[in-house]
């Protein structure tokens, strides 16, 4: 075991406070309820801060404070120049802390400070950047209507946005919630995920601090099943912005039907990576690597399912295993861990479960395919990276979803093959394809139906870049120009001449 890096003491105050309290209407408050829960260090299973537990009426304190900060604060009216100043003022604040803010993604959500601070708070920060450029550019148009009138459109904020996010990227998915729902001029009620609300906390005091009004964002920590769900059914939020499972995902698109709100779902993959044989191995190994082993493969987009051209089959799968064995793995705050703990216990348990799923099914761990419980690590909620081969493609481990760093290897023979098999899942998150042949990789491209295609790469992003799913994978994109659709109604104005 190494030495873990110094924790920055501006995160002992952070986790010390004896409750984490969540904000609402710019005030730091308990749950009405007085209720706590802990958020817990995956790394060793210790608890790390006890955080307020919101519920249903912390969810409608919070909902009636977005609702008059929409109504009738400064907000949706200010000078889009200002609205501007204030998420750069954001951005700048992030980075100011961005040791800070790495070092306690990192103890809430256990992946590796490699990632927390070179991936999820510079992109956060840059996200924000993204956005307040867009504020004074959110235009509508004037249509050549009958000339006895004038008319024209107006894009205007939804109002009440209730934003739910998962826990694999708390800071960064809290960003592309917020960025364009913040730039059109909503006002928002945000719900951490239970397991990594720390970040989201952090935030909090940053948005105020940058000059957000009281009431704009308001965060309240809790379970899905009480706060996540009351934010559904709220009849004063018009809007849904999910990201998590595919199975909560549709449960918030059943329970949001009774309000009518606007409903944007960011959800689960099984995405394909595809190698053929003209690609450039070495490159397509360590992109394999990449797709499926980045945030200890939680990740929604992951390539999980690596297609390799049959006659590179074998010789790929035991290249990529032997580089999967060799990946440093420990507690995030490590110097230089590139795989940490998986989130909780109970995420432990579903992907160690899985992998016995994957053995009895007939498949072979070529590396990992078990807990990691090597001295310094008992505690934790270790996985090894597994590569399993002898997949077959209507196998349980190559259709569902298994949130963790788990991939399996599935021979293709053809171009033809490899889109038919790519594209039989009911997920359409994302794909990769490895070839040297520019017009097979614009045709695959085409052929596979998800809603990012990465060629000769994987797992980049930038937050112009729009990012969403096919199929069951959700819908809706975020990041780029394409969120200010989800942030924003349309209004068509006529006036008689
Ligand atoms: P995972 O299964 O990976 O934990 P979930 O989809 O359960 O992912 O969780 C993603 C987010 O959705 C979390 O913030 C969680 O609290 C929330 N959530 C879970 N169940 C519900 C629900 N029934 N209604 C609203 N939000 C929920």
């Amino acid at each position: 075991m190494g030495v873990a890096v110094q924790l920055d003491p501006s995160v002992d105050r952070f986790v010390k406070a004896p409750v984490r309290k969540m904000l609402i209407d710019g005030k730091w408050v308990e749950a009405a309820s007085g209720k706590t829960f802990a958020t817990v260090n995956p790394a060793d299973g210790s608890e790390l801060a006890r955080v307020a537990e919101g519920d249903a009426a912390d969810v409608d304190r919070a909902a009636r404070a977005a609702r008059r900060a929409f109504d009738e604060g400064p907000w949706p009216r200010m000078r889009p120049v200002e609205r501007e100043k204030i998420l750069l003022t954001l951005a700048d604040l992030i980075e100011k802390h961005g040791r800070e803010l790495a070092q306690l993604e990192t103890l809430d959500n256990g992946k590796s400070l490699i990632e927390t601070t070179n991936v999820d708070i510079p992109q956060a920060a840059g996200t924000f950047r993204y956005y307040a450029g867009w504020v004074n550019k959110i235009a509508g148009e004037t249509n050549p209507s009958d000339p006895a009138y004038f008319n024209f459109t107006l894009r205007e904020p939804v109002g009440v946005c209730g934003q739910i996010i998962a826990w694999n990227f708390p800071l960064l998915l809290a960003s592309w919630k917020l960025g364009p729902a913040l730039a059109c001029g909503n006002t928002v009620v945000l719900k951490p995920a239970e397991q990594t609300p720390l970040t989201a906390l952090r935030l909090g005091e940053l948005l105020l601090e940058a000059g957000v009004p009281p009431g704009v964002v308001n965060v309240v920590p809790g379970y899905g099943e009480t706060a996540g769900a009351a934010i559904v059914r709220h009849p004063l939020i018009d809007k849904i912005a999910f990201t998590g499972s595919t199975e909560v995902g549709k449960a918030i698109h059943r329970e949001s039907a009774d309000t009518l709100k606007r409903v944007s779902l960011e959800l689960g993959g099984k995405s394909p990576n595809i190698v053929f044989a003209d690609a450039d191995i070495e490159e397509a190994v360590k992109g394999a690597l990449i797709g499926v082993f980045f945030n200890q493969g939680e990740v929604c987009c992951a390539g999980t399912r690596l297609f390799v051209q049959d006659k590179l089959h074998d010789q790929f799968a035991s290249t990529l295993a032997k580089a999967a064995s060799g990946m440093k793995q420990g507690p995030g705050l490590e110097p230089g861990v590139q795989v940490g703990p998986l989130v909780s216990e109970e995420q432990l348990a579903r992907v160690t479960g899985y992998l016995e799923v994957g053995k009895k099914e007939g498949a072979k761990p070529l590396t990992g395919g078990e807990r990691n419980t090597s001295p310094g690590l008992e505690k934790g909620y270790f996985v090894k990276p597994t590569v399993f081969t002898g997949v077959r493609n209507d196998m349980r481990i190559a259709q569902e979803e298994i949130f963790g760093p788990v991939v399996s290897v599935l021979p293709f023979k053809d171009e033809n093959d490899a889109v038919f098999q790519g594209n039989s899942t009911f997920y359409g998150l994302a794909a990769g394809v490895w070839t040297k042949d520019v017009s097979k990789a614009h045709r695959i491209a085409r052929a596979i139906r998800a809603g990012t295609v990465w060629v000769n790469c994987y797992n980049v992003f930038d937050a112009a870049s729009p990012f969403g799913g096919y199929k069951q994978s959700g819908y809706g994109r975020e990041l780029g120009r394409h969120a200010l659709d989800l942030y924003t109604e349309v209004k068509s104005v006529w006036l008689k001449i």
